[in-house]
């Protein structure tokens, strides 16, 4: 027997939310490649979100201690605008499908980055991947055979992102994420 059983942990990250009106814009283009690809395990659209930091299983009390360097962070709000579709791996077969960050990508970049500086604070150990911003679409199943050709992926506005948010997720048959708290971005000291 080694350590706590860690019945109490929580598996959490930091996210930017997809603004309900852009969820429902790529829910029937989820639906239609969730038909043409069903190698894939497509993100159902009510979690559409852009990872900024993967937390993992944490104590509510570290937890807690993030939240409170979270609430330092200060950046102006910045426009986001998302526009075509990436791939992770393999070519005809990608392991990961998502829509790429027009703009707003370097706002993005400076909030992980103060994310990661907060997760340090705090003993979390350094997340080992470049950070790259995206909106995950779908991921492949075990044996996803050769991704099908998908129709465009609709336009979307841009929107002002004005705070990130901590998440909680609940992994079972269909994964939940939980909005734990909403962290606000502001211009400054008026
Ligand atoms: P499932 O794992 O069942 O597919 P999920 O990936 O939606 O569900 P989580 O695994 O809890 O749920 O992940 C939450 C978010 O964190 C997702 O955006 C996911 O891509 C990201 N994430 C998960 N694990 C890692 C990791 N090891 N490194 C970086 N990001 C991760
Ligand atoms: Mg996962």
């Amino acid at each position: 027997m080694g350590g706590s059983v860690g019945g109490d942990r929580v598996r959490a990250f930091l996210g930017l939310p997809l603004p309900e009106d852009r969820r429902a814009r790529l829910a029937a283009h989820v639906e239609e490649c969730s038909r043409l690809a069903p190698g894939y395990r497509w993100v159902p659209p009510p979690n559409l979100h852009l990872t900024l930091r993967f937390l993992g299983s944490l104590e509510p009390e570290i937890l807690e201690r993030l939240s409170g360097r979270l609430e330092e962070v200060r950046q102006p709000p910045f426009e986001l605008e998302l526009d075509g579709r990436g791939t992770f791996g393999p070519r005809t077969s990608p392991r990961v499908i998502w829509l790429r960050v027009k703009r707003g990508a370097e706002g993005c970049a400076t909030l992980a980055a103060a994310i990661e500086a907060a997760s340090a604070d705090v003993g979390l150990e350094a997340e080992p991947r470049r950070f790259r911003p995206h909106v995950t679409l779908a991921r492949a199943r075990a044996e996803p055979g050769r991704l099908p050709e998908l129709p465009e992926p609709p336009a979307l506005e841009p929107w002002l992102v004005d705070g990130f948010v901590l998440y909680q997720s609940l992994l079972g048959r269909e994964v939940i994420y939980r909005e734990l708290r909403r962290y606000p971005l502001d211009a400054g000291e008026i």
